[in-house]
């Protein structure tokens, strides 16, 4: 399993700029890109936005939305009094 991919340089991209702000688009030394959050660093395939925003909302330990902040009451479930 060796995973020694590295980091050459960050790249610009020009792909969502809503998601990509969260993401620096690496070439890697496999001379392949790939997505780096900047949040964690975690270094990720960069084939659809679609992965990344999911890791941004759900996966990435920094940005990811905390359950146990901020009492979610509002909108969904029922409001017992
Ligand atoms: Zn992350």
């Amino acid at each position: 399993m060796a995973c020694n991919d590295e980091v050459v340089m960050v790249l610009e991209t020009k792909r969502n700029p809503a998601i990509w702000k969260r993401f620096d688009l690496c070439l890697m030394s496999h001379s392949h890109e790939m997505a780096r959050c900047k949040a964690c660093g975690k270094v990720m395939k960069a084939t659809t936005n679609y992965m990344l925003k999911k890791h941004t909302d759900r996966h990435c330990p920094v940005t990811k939305p905390k359950k146990n902040e901020m009492g979610e009451g509002s909108g969904t479930g029922s409001s017992k009094v």
